[in-house]
């Protein structure tokens, strides 16, 4: 019997790809060298996706493949992928949660720590040979600061718990209050950051969350105030950042992700306020195995007619 054909949007793990080859055809859409030569061929085989949080699934492409059924997204953040147009064709979308929860919120807890101790600059002090000019300046203290997350949802609640054992008083702003939550409420993102010293961006992506971080959201937050942002870069108006960052009306920033990656602003890069990673939330070798497996999973139980692991849509 052929093996079900499926579309890679981007390169993947080694593992991953070789977990699917085992049991789909894959087709690889950076081999793919024209777009007709493409529609030709694979349009009316193609019948699952496995997309990421870089190269997701547009209206696009979702429209050019008529026999699609399933995407499986190797991203908790599913918001390059037209949720839209996959409930109107009836396409099943899964993603990865819960694989990813911790390494993300230990790397929300790192850039915190890093940009607040001045980590990256002081490790360049050691290198660069300054210490025998004199000791290095004094930073502030994490501990006792008190923190404000965007999205208690699975990452926000794991950085906030993780925050508690730096007696950090917790508060958080998301669309609704969460009736068992001990960390205080704000209903708006202003009230939030008037009330907390280090931001911490993780939530979701949506229409309703683009540039929610704005020019009077930092000024809020204040000349002493840190952001800290894991979720997602456009989240945050990055001009608006850049130029709080350069005039000092903040503090400083840990940032993973960037609004149009992987470009990240060329300002940005000469700032030594600012700690900056490439959106390596989930880069490590054991969670990368355990989202690999999940969406193999997914796709495994929808075409063997058994209920999906971890359905979105
Ligand atoms: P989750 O459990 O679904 O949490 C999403 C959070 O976003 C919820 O707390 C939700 O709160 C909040 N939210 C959604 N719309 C909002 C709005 N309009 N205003 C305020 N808050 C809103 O997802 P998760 O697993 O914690 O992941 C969160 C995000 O992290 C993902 O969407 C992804 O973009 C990002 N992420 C980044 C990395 C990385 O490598 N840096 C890795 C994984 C995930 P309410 O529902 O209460 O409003």
């Amino acid at each position: 019997m052929d093996k079900i054909c499926i579309l890679l949007t981007c390169p993947m793990s080694e593992y991953l790809q070789h977990e699917l080859a085992k049991r789909f055809t894959l087709i690889k859409s950076w081999q793919i060298k024209s777009h007709n030569h493409f529609l030709n061929q694979y349009s009316h085989s193609i019948k699952a996706i496995v997309a990421n949080g870089v190269h997701g699934a547009d209206s696009t492409l979702i429209e050019s493949l008529p026999c699609l059924q399933i995407i499986s997204s190797h991203s908790s953040g599913l918001d390059k992928i037209d949720l839209v147009k996959c409930k109107e064709r009836g396409i099943r979308v899964t993603s990865v949660p819960d694989t990813l929860t911790h390494e993300v919120a230990d790397l929300a807890v790192l850039l915190i720590l890093s940009v607040v101790r001045r980590i990256c600059t002081a490790d360049l002090y050691v290198r660069n040979g300054l210490w025998k000019q004199g000791d290095f300046e004094l930073t502030t203290k994490v501990s006792g600061k008190r923190v404000g997350i965007i999205g208690l949802g699975r990452i926000g609640s794991a950085i906030a718990k993780r925050l508690e054992a730096f007696d950090c008083p917790i508060s958080y702003y998301s669309r609704s209050e969460k009736p068992n939550s001990r960390y205080k409420y704000y209903p708006n993102v202003i009230e939030l950051a008037s009330n907390c010293e280090i931001l911490v961006i993780a939530c979701s992506l949506t229409k309703q969350t683009y540039h929610m971080i704005n020019r009077e959201v930092i000024d809020a937050l204040g000349p002493k105030g840190y952001v800290i942002n894991i979720g997602r870069g456009a989240v945050i108006d990055e001009r608006e950042l850049v130029l709080a960052l350069v005039e000092r009306r903040l503090a400083g920033a840990g940032l993973d992700v960037f609004e149009h990656e992987p470009d990240v602003p060329v300002e940005l890069v000469g700032l030594d306020n600012v700690v900056l990673s490439p959106h390596v939330g989930t880069c490590t070798v054991e969670t990368r195995k355990a989202m690999a497996d999940l969406v193999v999973a997914n796709l495994v139980a929808y075409f063997t007619n058994e209920p999906l692991l971890t359905p979105v849509v």
